[in-house]
């Protein structure tokens, strides 16, 4: 794994992270093996508080993965078979599957060529009148414009869904993502700016009803052992998962103002390269989740990063709209023209809180020797 050679600068560095909260971690996870307290149980209760409080919602429900977290959030607002949900072709395809897994068939819009996130110019055609529900999706750590979205979704009467499994700590307009909608989902994988040791995921809401509903639904819909209410999903979150996200919540902030710093930083040294940093919207809080440049011939760049020892990564190559497993959604090449230019551009650079200014330098320094620009031809 990374971390191990010198030379190699990894896309994110776990054991780092690791080694500076060790005792902190060490001891949450004995009192979890020492209360054999292994599925929910009080780690996770203190977590779910924790983060509610970090988001600013009335609740948050822990669940076992970010996708378990949109499948539920989906069937609590009500949406099932016959049913569309509006989202993006270019996110993870977690955010897909979820709006299958409900029974509804996902609508896509596609993403404005600045920040990267849902149109909200492309939304009001592709409403009928099955559409139930937006999932507009904060890639990368950045919040989409999520102020038309919610104009649009209260004028249409449909439920807005976040996928913000990217974007922990993020704002937009000074309001968290993962509030701003009716429901916001959250994924711990470990990767993630905000990540378990296993799989993790969380719903937050204001609506307590809705919360409630999760609760019941993650847990086999049992509101009396053995008494089956709802038909529900094992979903539930693991006690180790809770205490470690209990105790990584309170650094989060931290390693937030360090991704910040660094995302300065590569801007600072990008100067000068055709590689294009990512943009920050008026307002809104990034926390760059990931680390992402746009240039083209992202291919040759890879390969010469990866020669000097920097390993990089593509979020995401392929749009969900031309994924061969989702073929029979009817979607073809063309038809969403911005998702296609930024999946053959996009390239992931390292970034976690642990990286040093020198390393970033040195990453600049492999750019800019392989792909120098003039000042005018950046502007285009
Ligand atoms: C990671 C991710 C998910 C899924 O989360 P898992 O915890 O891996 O299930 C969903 N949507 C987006 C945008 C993601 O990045």
């Amino acid at each position: 794994m990374p971390g191990t050679d010198a030379n190699v600068i990894p896309l994110v560095d776990l054991q780092a992270q690791y080694r500076s909260i060790k005792g902190e971690i060490d001891t949450a996870l004995q009192a979890v093996l020492d209360q054999a307290q292994f599925a929910l149980g009080p780690a996770v209760a203190r977590f779910e508080r924790a983060l509610a409080g970090y988001c600013g919602t009335a609740e948050a429900v822990g669940v076992n993965s970010g996708t378990s977290a949109l499948h539920l959030a989906l069937l609590a607002a009500g949406v099932g078979h016959g049913d569309e949900v509006i989202t993006v072709p270019f996110t993870f395809v977690a955010t897909v599957a979820a709006i299958e897994y409900a029974g509804a068939t996902p609508i896509f819009v596609d993403v404005d060529e600045t920040y990267y996130t849902m149109d909200p110019a492309r939304i009001e055609a592709a409403i009928t009148p099955r559409t139930r529900a937006i999932v507009p999706v904060h890639l990368y750590g950045q919040s989409a414009d999520m102020d038309p979205i919610l104009q649009i979704a209260e004028r249409r009467g449909l439920t807005v869904i976040e996928d913000a499994c990217q974007a922990h700590g993020a704002e937009d307009r000074g309001r968290r993502c993962g509030s701003i909608g009716r429901l916001g989902c959250f994924s711990f994988y470990p990767g993630k700016n905000l990540g378990a040791y296993g799989e993790g995921g969380a719903v937050v809401t204001h609506d307590r009803a809705l919360a409630e509903k999760i609760r019941l639904l993650r847990s086999w819909g049992e509101e009396t052992r053995y008494i089956h209410s709802h038909r529900g999903f094992n979903y539930r979150m693991d006690g180790i998962q809770g205490a470690v996200l209990d105790v990584k919540l309170r650094h989060l902030e931290r390693w937030t103002e360090a991704r910040r710093a660094h995302a300065m930083t590569y801007e600072r040294h990008l100067a000068g390269t055709a590689a294009v940093p990512p943009r920050v919207r008026e307002d809104a809080r990034p926390v760059y989740t990931v680390y992402t440049v746009r240039v083209p011939q992202r291919d040759a760049l890879r390969a010469a990063l990866a020669s000097a020892g920097v390993q990089t990564a593509v979020h995401y190559p392929v749009p969900l709209h031309l994924q061969p497993a989702y073929r029979d959604l009817g979607y073809g090449p063309g038809d969403f023209p911005v998702s296609e230019r930024l999946a053959a551009e996009v390239l992931s650079l390292p970034m976690f809180p642990e990286l040093e200014d020198a390393q970033i330098a040195r990453i600049a320094g492999v750019i800019r020797a392989e792909m120098p620009v003039s000042a005018s031809a950046r502007d285009s």
